[in-house]
């Protein structure tokens, strides 16, 4: 007979869960990037001679700005457009009666976030923790996108969490995302998480009451679960979003978002469209067209596509790693040091390895520099990279006129840069077919058979949407209401985003935002981020218990300090960022109200409040 979905563990008295659902479907294609021997495809062509950012190239740069500004135009998938959101993944959820009881700490994701806050709290002796996700199984990010293609960006050595405590080390240098769930799922049965997790669970509702301390935490589930601690740990980029496209409604044929990729269409010689040319269309891509009949690719704005040069993790390095305790975390803690994204993302074995001091030679002035006149270099540096990759497109793109479309024009970094050595080439395919829509700010109509642009009707057995997730704004927000009667959404509009460290916001005790809005860790490997966050969180709820108090606010100036420290380091680092993007919300987010661009500063920050306590405001109900 198989265990019941819940039940009491007789050592602690605490309900333990099996509601962790099977899967769907076995079928998955194209895992990761495949290892190129081509040379000419793995290094970046020479700098063309003359390159600087003169008067003339930056016009260039915001004429291509301008051309875009106002087309982003977006919804969420209601109404109809709900079916998109399935989870095609899992079987139907493990039948369950709802909850309605009480625990310590309440957690909300079981992405790398949750694992890891479960690790850091268990290991801190809190045992009455609870966790639910909307998922069917663990993995956040990699439960959700399972398109062909799928990998890390960042280095798997640096960028898988506990490498070391699991005994683990990625295939390959960017791991593909099938890896990476499967490594979630081995997370969760080594450190005991499937027990504590509550899956194919929604949060509704979140509620404070102050007379007993507890957050009332409501689910789809019908669970009413009073809780001491809230933890968001739902991630940053989780919740789909379509573009708004008239005529979407219409169309007669397959269609779905890249986070469901529903591998029950067989696309085996089909049309097929995609819409969107982000970080995920350039994995998928390449993939969809060794499979597909014809692909017709939407584009409004091409990708910077940089070389990934892919390879399998050495037997040497192996070895190495086996006598070496602590390899993973020294190695991050090396990663984390790298600020410029492209020097990290390329990230020099040796100086990770620890085998060099440095990751680059650096440079010297005779006299220092003003913030102005270090922009400037930066921007011209930042230029001849941009400069490198549009000369890729050239040397890689046979026809001229897909090649112009497919070169970048903003600075490197400002939209998410990608990395591949597939994708270009794929446009030399007679199947593949590079559709620009810049002229019409994208794809502006949709009927029964397709996708029509300028006249021209593209009919398509399936339409795959690449348009991306609403960014540092999950629907949650709407949902948790602190002391002051208001939603954490309604407080963020009226007084603008205000946090402490991005894990605090007044008037909401006890909530911690795990990677939310200014939240930051100094790196943009996220998985430093949520390790910062997680040990912090445990640092915080271990000084509460071991002082005899059991509620949490921030003073007020403490937030609005903070606030204004994130503004500043936006404003400070903006020109390097001069473009359209879902980062500053297609140029309308407050400075400072995204993600956070304080870089290591967030840790003097975290420092200062551990060491002095000023910020909080401690209690006892
Ligand atoms: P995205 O970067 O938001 O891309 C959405 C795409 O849809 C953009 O190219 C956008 O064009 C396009 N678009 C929107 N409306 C359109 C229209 N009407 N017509 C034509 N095109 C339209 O989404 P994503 O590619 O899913 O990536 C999201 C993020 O997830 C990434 O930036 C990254 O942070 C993360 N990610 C990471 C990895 C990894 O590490 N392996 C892989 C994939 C994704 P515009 O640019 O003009 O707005």
């Amino acid at each position: 007979m198989s265990e019941p979905a819940i039940k009491i563990d007789p050592k602690t008295g605490l309900k333990v869960f099996n509601t962790r659902a099977a899967k769907a479907t076995e079928r998955i294609q194209g895992k990761g990037y495949s290892i190129i021997s081509d040379s000419s495809l793995t290094t970046l062509p020479e700098l063309p001679p003359g390159a600087t950012f003169n008067a003339a190239e930056q016009a260039k740069y915001r004429e291509f700005k301008e051309t875009r500004r106002g087309a982003d135009d977006y919804m969420a998938m209601e109404g109809e457009f709900t079916r998109y959101l399935a989870d095609v993944y899992s079987a139907e959820p493990v039948p369950r009666e709802s909850l309605h009881d009480e625990c310590e700490i309440f957690i909300v994701g079981a992405g790398f976030a949750g694992l890891l806050l479960w690790y850091r709290l268990k290991a801190a002796g809190f045992q009455d923790v609870r966790f639910c996700e909307k998922g069917g199984d663990v993995g956040g990010t990699w439960y959700w996108n399972r398109y062909p293609g799928i990998a890390c960006d960042v280095e798997a050595y640096s960028y898988f969490p506990l490498l070391e405590e699991m005994g683990y080390v990625p295939s390959m240098k960017f791991a593909s995302g099938f890896e990476i769930l499967e490594y979630c799922q081995a997370m969760a049965t080594k450190f005991g998480f499937y027990e504590k997790c509550l899956f194919h669970t929604t949060v509704d509702t979140t509620l404070w009451d102050e007379k007993t301390g507890r957050w009332t935490v409501k689910t789809d589930r019908g669970d009413v679960i009073k809780a001491r601690y809230v933890l968001l740990a739902n991630g940053i980029l989780t919740t789909p979003k379509l573009a708004r496209i008239p005529g979407m409604e219409k169309f007669k044929g397959e269609s779905f978002h890249t986070s469901r990729w529903n591998y029950h269409i067989d696309l085996t010689g089909k049309r097929v469209g995609i819409i969107g040319t982000g970080a995920t269309a350039v994995q998928a891509i390449p993939e969809l067209a060794k499979t597909v009949g014809e692909l017709y690719v939407f584009q409004r704005t091409p990708s910077s596509v940089d070389v990934r040069d892919q390879r399998a993790t050495k037997d040497e390095e192996r070895a190495a790693w086996a006598n070496e305790p602590g390899w993973a975390r020294a190695r991050r803690a090396r990663f984390a040091k790298i600020s410029a994204g492209r020097t990290a993302i390329q990230a020099n074995d040796d100086y990770l390895a620890g085998k060099v001091a440095d990751f680059k030679e650096r440079k010297t002035y005779d006299r220092e520099l003003s913030m102005e006149e270090l922009m400037e270099k930066q921007l011209e540096a930042n230029f001849r990279i941009m400069e490198q990759i549009r000369a890729r497109v050239d040397t890689i793109i046979k026809d001229p006129k897909t090649a112009a479309a497919l070169k970048p024009y903003y600075p490197y970094g400002c939209k998410r840069p990608t990395f591949h050595d597939e994708y270009l080439p794929t446009f030399n395919l007679p199947h593949v077919h590079l559709v620009d829509t810049a002229t019409t700010g994208g794809v502006r109509e949709i009927n029964e058979r397709g996708v029509v642009h300028e006249g021209v009707e593209y009919p398509l057995d399936v339409l795959i949407y690449a348009t991306g997730f609403q960014w540092m704004a999950t629907s949650t927000f709407n949902m948790i209401i602190g002391e002051g009667g208001k939603t954490l959404r309604e407080k963020w509009v009226e007084d603008g985003t205000k946090t402490f460290l991005g894990l605090h916001t007044q008037e909401f005790p006890n909530l911690f935002i795990v990677t939310g809005p200014q939240g930051g860790g100094g790196s943009f490997n996220f998985t430093d981020a949520i390790e910062a966050h997680s040990e912090y969180v445990a640092w915080l709820l271990t000084t509460m218990r071991d002082t005899g108090v059991n509620k949490v606010d921030i003073h007020k100036e403490a937030e609005v300090r903070y606030a204004d420290h994130c503004a500043k380091a936006d404003i400070a680092t903006a020109p390097l960022r001069d473009c359209l993007s879902y980062y500053n919300d297609h140029g309308k987010a407050e400075p400072g109200s995204l993600a956070y661009y304080g870089g290591n500063r967030w840790h003097k920050f975290r420092r200062d409040a551990q060491e002095s306590l000023e910020p909080y405001r401690f209690s006892k109900i």
